[in-house]
């Protein structure tokens, strides 16, 4: 009987023991599935991951090709700018040179530097297309015309007219800001007039970007001198200065077109290089001037625009 009873306690225990078994195997077989899918959910992430860092990798190559492109672009317009500033020194020498021949006598070409003061004026843009219509470049001694309290539309105009004289090919020249004359105005000490004067280089250099190298006194030389350091100190500030030999007379009087042109014309002789001064506000000045170009290219004039070595420049 205690046999028996052992028999049964051995065959329980082994049907507990095979279960056990069962149970594990079917347990790792469970785990096994979810583990292996996991992995596979994981490896899919991982190929993901790669693809998306290739993706970025791959942009961030596009982006670097366009900015080694754009920094060639750049590149491009900085020879272009360089190439301009060349060629304008070139142009410059040469016309340096042709000076010096007439002066030595060793050239009978003439040269006739066209000047216009105190612009900009809504007018100007008529004298430069009859620059432009007859391929004449000229030099313009403008004022600081634009100002925060000014009309839009004016200053808009005069902006026009600042970026045409330089695009135009001719010299923009600094003829001071203000212009102002008499006891409170910029000849009444050196420092009034520097301020005043590199106030429209400043204007000029920032708004257009054109840095003024000749510049002309209100008034000239004579009226100038008062200060007598004045020479110098425009000197250090990298200018030259310029008069004329020549003149409409616009700025004394309204004369007519014919007496403007008469002016000019007659008063020729002996001047191998002619420096005419006339001012772009005055009506009869602008119906005068094909005629007085007309005139001087007859009498073997060749017109520049002004530079900083010139001869006439001081
Ligand atoms: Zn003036």
């Amino acid at each position: 009987m205690e046999k028996k009873t052992k028999n049964v306690r051995r065959g329980i225990a082994l049907i507990l023991i095979v279960s056990i078994f069962a149970v594990l195997i079917m347990i790792s077989g469970i785990m096994g599935f979810f583990f292996t899918k996991e992995n596979q959910k994981m490896q899919e992430e991982i190929v993901k991951m790669d693809e998306m860092i290739e993706d970025k990798r791959l942009q961030q190559k596009n982006k670097e090709a366009e900015i080694v492109e754009l920094e060639e672009e750049c590149q491009d317009y900085n020879d272009v700018f360089l190439q301009l500033e060349r060629t304008k020194e070139a142009y410059f020498s040469s016309a340096a040179k042709l000076e010096k021949q007439i002066r030595n006598g060793e050239n009978d070409a003439k040269i006739a530097y066209l000047t216009f003061d105190d612009g900009p004026y809504l007018l100007s843009e008529s004298f430069l297309d009859i620059l432009e219509d007859y391929d004449v470049p000229a030099t313009f001694f403008c004022l600081m015309k634009c100002s925060e309290t000014g009309y839009a539309e004016q200053n808009e105009a005069y902006d026009r007219t600042y970026k045409r004289i330089i695009e135009d090919g001719h010299t923009l020249g600094n003829h001071t800001a203000s212009h102002k004359l008499g006891e409170e105005g910029i000849y009444q000490s050196l420092e009034v007039f520097m301020d005043d004067l590199l106030r429209n280089r400043k204007f000029i250099y920032d708004r257009y970007g054109y840095t003024t190298e000749v510049m002309r006194f209100p008034g000239g030389t004579g009226t100038a001198y008062r200060i007598p350091e004045v020479k110098e100190e425009v000197h250090q500030e990298g200018y030259t200065y310029v008069d004329w030999n020549s003149m409409t007379g616009d700025g004394k009087s309204v004369l007519s077109p014919e007496e403007y042109v008469s002016n000019v014309l007659n008063d020729t002789e002996g001047k191998d290089i002619l420096v005419v001064l006339m001012h772009d506000y005055s009506r009869n000045t602008l119906i005068a001037l094909p005629d007085i170009i007309e005139g001087l290219h007859t009498q073997g004039y060749i017109f520049l625009p002004l530079f900083h070595d010139s001869v006439m420049c001081h």
